[in-house]
Order: structure tokens, then sequence, then C-alpha cells
């Protein structure tokens, strides 16, 4: 369909011309010619010739409105690239000039539609023509006379996205934009990508819920749509749900054959407002501590090689690794996963850490002092660099507390037991000691989530109450196994399991003695404590460590199996909020808000007292309620002066202070203590020195307060 427009080297559409319109209030501009180094004229004349025989450009004879600048730039084969210096022009040109045509005009005809989406064109193709009048629009100054442009001739000064809507080979509708800033940093395959859902979002009323076919001249787009979403770059993972409601499919082109897209994305570009909804914030990846943030952003900055692959992402990768620098080599096979988010940057979401501090996090990996395929699964969640799998093999086997307790014999092969039909349906305990302390661990099947308790002692007593502490945590199991230890067939554990509804296994054909599940759990937990006191590291984080790592490459951590929830560890992971968080957070603002309503009400309605009112005085100290008469106010809003029966007299707050039903003698005169205030103020404190109990009642002479 296309070879034919194009011939190899300066293709065009063949029916199609575009006409520039300008803004009538915008005055015509004259360049004087430019000076051009002498040692260039020579070649400026070459290639002005041979841009003359290929019909790019032609003399211009008589008087023209506009003479704009061309800039010369040197190729690396040393000819010379002309361009027009489009700054005037592009100020004069009017931005809507490509009616939009309605749904019903192409719609009869609407088959086979094809978009061209492109960017950051940096080969240029003279491939659109220009009609008359447009091109005397682009008359220009050079030593050896003027001249005018019969293609469209501007090159890529400012960067900038269009897309082309094209049906039976003729342009239906335009679209172009400037990149923004921002949009200019991400990566090279995102803006390639945003190119495309700008096209296909622009031309959304001629796309939706039709066939297509986006062309790009960016090869891996051909395939990106086939991409594990969870394993693409943050903002790519954006970009490719916002694509898929279109059905279509990216079909890759050659640059030369994207003429008219390409020409058009550098052609005014229109002062570009952000696509919205591609902004991705470190934090949105990944939790850590602001320094640590700040410390992966300047060392990424001081690291050489990470600056260098920095640029290649921005830029684009070549289209070969013998291309490609020796240092960002290692990246290759992963080049379409990188992406920069503030000066980070990322494979896919890990966090591609910079040399200086690999060693830190290599330690924080094994903080727990787990095997190599358990340190691997941990690092595979949030943190990469080349090899990185090779240095945590070698940091475990030359770890000293892991070399001092390895294994010392073959394991015994396991017999699969079978799997529980939920998390803490089955759980398995067991005692051991380790360190000169006896501890319990209780360890679910389902999720392989240990607890682990020191014990004060070996008493049936004690491991009673652990685990009465542990299921009324996590709820009561089904069936608890565990050895024939005398804690656990003592009669309070039997009378625990009755009460509590659980049963007691010490042996089934489904869960046999020896199936070693208990065992395996306690001899890792026993070697994480052995290895934490050999190495002076904390247990708790080591322990916090087993219970978050991903069980295999498949399945998810014994925290998340067992809690439906990610733990935070001092690696950088980011835990995303559950499904229903909304929905909770509005439930539990509404359950809030109720209760202050209440309690507001509540206390809005406490009538007032009245001069000698029979109530009962709480004790706020001991929360007990005496009987007293009201005396008077207290010096605050809300308090008052009460004496009891011993003739004491203190001062109260309303809220200590309740009408005694029974013996309420009425009021000596209506509404003598008037209560002026609805809020709610805490336990009187008295505002001056008087003298007091130890429980705070204010010793007093009756006769002075009435
Ligand atoms: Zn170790």
């Amino acid at each position: 369909m296309y070879p034919e427009c194009f011939d190899g080297s300066v293709g065009c559409f063949e029916d199609y011309t575009y006409h520039i319109t300008l803004d009538p209030k915008v005055k015509p501009v004259v360049h004087a010619p430019r000076r051009v180094p002498l040692e260039l004229v020579d070649k400026l004349n070459f290639e002005l010739n041979e841009m003359e025989k290929n019909g790019v450009i032609k003399k211009v004879t008589k008087p023209t409105d506009w003479v704009n600048s061309i800039v010369i730039r040197e190729k690396p084969n040393g000819r010379l690239r002309l361009c027009l210096d489009p700054k005037d022009l592009n100020e004069a040109i009017m931005r809507d000039h490509y009616p939009t045509p309605t749904l019903e005009e192409i719609t009869p005809k609407f088959a086979g539609a094809r978009v061209f989406s492109k960017i950051d064109a940096r080969n240029g193709y003279w491939n659109v023509k220009l009609d008359d009048e447009s091109s005397y629009l682009t008359t220009f100054n050079t030593p050896s006379g003027r001249y005018r442009f019969l293609r469209m001739p501007f090159d890529a000064l400012s960067k900038g996205l269009g897309a082309v809507l094209l049906q039976e080979n003729k342009p239906i509708a335009f679209a172009s934009k400037a990149l923004t800033p921002a949009e200019s940093r991400y990566a090279n395959i995102e803006r390639e990508l945003l190119a495309v859902v700008y096209g296909c979002e622009k031309f959304h009323t001629y796309l939706y819920g039709r066939q297509f076919v986006v062309e790009s001249d960016h090869r891996p787009l051909e395939q990106i749509r086939k991409k594990n979403l969870d394993m693409a770059p943050p903002r790519l993972q954006r970009m490719l749900l916002r694509l898929q409601p279109y059905d279509c499919i990216i079909k890759y082109k050659p640059g030369k054959e994207m003429g008219i897209a390409d020409t058009l994305s550098r052609l005014s570009p229109r002062e570009g407002d952000e696509i919205p909804g591609m902004q991705v914030k470190i934090h949105h990846l990944v939790e850590f501590l602001p320094v640590e943030l700040q410390q992966i952003k300047d060392e990424t900055a001081k690291d050489g090689t990470l600056q260098i692959l920095t640029e290649q992402v921005m830029q684009g990768w070549p289209d070969s690794i013998k291309k490609t620098q020796q240092a960002i080599k290692p990246y290759w096979n992963n080049r379409d996963d990188i992406s920069i988010q503030e000066g980070v940057l990322l494979l896919g979401s890990r966090i591609i850490i910079p040399k200086s501090l690999r060693q830190k996090i290599l330690q924080k990996i094994h903080s727990g002092h787990q095997g190599m395929e358990k340190c691997k699964l941990r690092a595979k969640s949030c943190v990469y660099w080349p090899g990185i799998y090779k240095e945590i093999e070698n940091m475990v086997a030359s770890c000293c507390a892991c070399k001092k307790f390895q294994n010392s014999q073959q394991k015994e092969p396991m017999i699969p037991s079978e799997v529980p039909p939920r998390p803490w349906h089955t759980v398995s305990a067991d005692l051991f000691k380790v360190n000169n302390f006896w501890y319990i661990v209780i360890a679910d099947y389902y999720s392989k989530f240990p607890f682990v308790k020191k014990l004060n002692n070996l008493t049936a007593t004690t491991v009673v109450n652990v685990v009465r502490s542990i299921f009324s945590e996590q709820g009561i199991p089904e069936i608890l196994i565990c050895d024939n230890g005398t804690q656990f067939t003592s009669a309070q554990f039997q009378d625990l399991a009755k009460r509590y509804g659980f049963r007691v296994v010490t042996s089934s054909p489904y869960y046999p003695k020896g199936h070693g599940f208990i065992e395996r759990q306690v001899q890792t937990v026993k070697k994480i404590l052995l290895k934490c006191k050999e190495s002076g590291t904390d247990p708790s984080l080591a322990l916090l460590s087993l219970r978050s790592t991903p069980l295999s490459a498949t399945l998810k951590s014994p925290a998340e199996l067992l809690n439906g929830r990610m733990f935070k560890t001092t690696l950088p992971v980011k835990i995303h909020p559950p499904n229903d968080w909304h929905e909770t957070r509005d439930l539990l603002l509404t359950q809030q808000k109720k209760q202050v309503n209440l309690y507001n009400r509540d206390s809005k309605e406490k009538p007032n007292l009245f001069q000698n009112q029979a109530v009962q005085v709480q004790d706020p100290l001991i929360k007990t309620w005496s009987p007293a008469r009201v005396v008077g106010f207290g010096p605050t809003p809300r308090s008052y002066i009460t004496e009891d029966e011993s003739g004491v007299q203190i001062r109260r707050n309303r809220q200590l202070i309740k009408p005694d039903i029974q013996k309420t003698p009425g009021p000596t005169s209506p509404a003598a203590v008037k209560d002026n205030q609805s809020e709610k103020t805490n336990v009187e404190i008295p505002d001056r020195p008087e003298v007091r109990t130890r429980s705070g009642r204010i010793i007093k002479k009756p006769d002075r307060l009435m």
C-alpha cells in the first residue's frame, strides 16, 4: 500500500497537499540572510542543488512577504542538513486549521483505519506537499539567493508528538502537541507509547469500537501489548491500561515510511497540556524513609554507569547491543523495562540500586540469614542491579553465621501432607531450646507462618497460656498437631482444647508423625535465632524477614497468605492498601461521626443542677459514686460545689455529678444554678491551691460558701 508512495528517498502522499493557514493579525517577517562560514559555502550549495533536483525546494524570483532563516547542521557523514528556522512562522500559523471531519462524513467508508503515531523524529523526510500559496510562506534566504520549500520543511527544534488518522491512505485528521518538560523526561519507549495513547484518545470518536492498526516506527511497541502488566515499568502500565479500550494492534513501520506523522510531530506543535494520568511518584511504588530515597537519588546521580544508563533510556536504545556503550551492556536485555522516576532508575517497579549502596542493600536482604533462594526472592520484589543474584549467592556463601550453622546432613525426604482448606485451619506446635531459652513455635500449615514465643518455664500452665493468647489474636484453628510432650497431653491442655473447640492430633494418616513440617519450622527458627546471636543482629527483624519473604516465585509470603497483607520490612517495598480501603474508610469516618454526635448530644442533654439537689458524685480516681448535695457553683463553667454527708465540700465537673433520682427534693428556686455551656470539659482541676485529700477532695468549711 505504501511502497509506491515512497521512492526510497523522498516520498509523499500522492493526492494530498498541505495548506498553511496564517493568522492575519501576525505581521510577516523578513530575515536578512545569515552569514555562512566560508568553508561551508560549497557544501551548502551542493545541498541546495540536491534538494532542488529532488523537488524539495525551488528558486524564488518574485518578491515574497515572508523570508525565513535556515538552520544548517553538519551531519555525521559530513553533509549538511538544512532546516527552516520555524520560530516566526510557527507563531503565525493558525493552530486549529485542520477541520476535523464529523463522524457522519467518514463513517460510510470507514474501514481499515490506520493511525500513525510518531514522536521525536530524528530524521527528516519531506513527504507532504505544500500547496503553492503555502510554499511561498517558507521562502528562505541563502548566499545564493532565495528558495522556497515545496514539501513541509520543519525539522525538529522543539519536541513534539503527532498522530494522523488515515483512511484509504488519505489523512483525515491530524493531532500534534509539544511535549511538556515533564513528558520530555520520560523514557524513550514511554514517549513512543505516549504518542500512541495520544493518537487513540484524540481520535476516540472514530476509533472506539472499531478495529484499527496503529503504526509506529518504534519496534519494541509491536510486542508491548503482550507484556505482563505487573512487570512493566509503572508509567508504561498506565499507558497500556489506557489503550485497553481500543481494539487495535500496533505495527512497526520503518521511520522513512512514516513521513506524514513524522512531519506533523514537528510542525508547529501546540504548547501541549500534559497528557493527564501519567504522573508516577516514586512513593507510589515503594515505601521507604525519605532519607533513604534521597540517598538513592544522590548516589544514582553520582554513579557514572547509571548516568549513562539514564541518558540512554531517555534517548532510546540503539538497534543493536554492539552500538551500546560497554558500561550499560548488562542492561541491554531489560532495556524496554527501564524507566526513570524522580531521578531513580527502575526496572519494572524494582529500584536499580547505585553501586555505592549495593553492599548495604545486600545486608538488608540477608538480614534474616535465609538461604540463597529466599534471599533472591526477597530481592526480586524490590531491588535490582546486574549480577545481583550472583552477589547474593556469594554473600550467603560467605556469611560466617550461616556457615557455622550450615545443615550438617542431607535433608530427610519430605512426605507430602494434605493442604488445609484455609489459613489457620491446621496448625502445629512444638517446643525447642536455643541459646539457653525454651521457646514454643506454633506454625500454620497453609501459610507456613510461625509464631515464636519465649517460655518462662515448661509447665503445662505456661504452655496453655501462650497458646490461649495466640489463639485470641489469630482465632482458634480446627486442628492442632503436636507431639506427645507432657504439656500437650496434660489435662489442662486437653481441657483447653475442649473449651475452645479444636482437635489435638498427635498423629494421623494425613499428618503422619515425622512428616517434618513442624520439625523444619523449628529448625528454621532455631537457626535464625542462633545466627542472630552469632552475628549480633536483631532476631525480631530476622523473623520478620522470614515471614515476609515469598515462599516461592509463585507463592506469596507467609504474612500475605495468613493475614492477606504484606508486612513492611526494612527493604523498600510498596504496600498496597486493601481493595476495599475506600469503602472501609468511608464506613469508619461515618462511624466516628456518629460517635461524636452521640457524645455531643449526650453531653448537651445533661440537665442543669439545682441548688440543694441530691446528687451522686463520682470519685475520679477510684470511680465510685457517693451521695452529696449541690451547694453552689464552681468558678468555671459546668462545675459545681457539692457537699457530702459528712459535710466535706468538693468541686466537681458536671460530668462527675449525676442527679440522685430517689432523693431529689426538687429545685429550691428554678434554675438556681445555671449551666450556660454545653461544651464538655474535663475533670475539674482547682485553679488555686487548696487543701486536698489524696483522692482530690477539697476540704473547706461549709459556712464559707453558703
Ligand atoms: Zn547469614
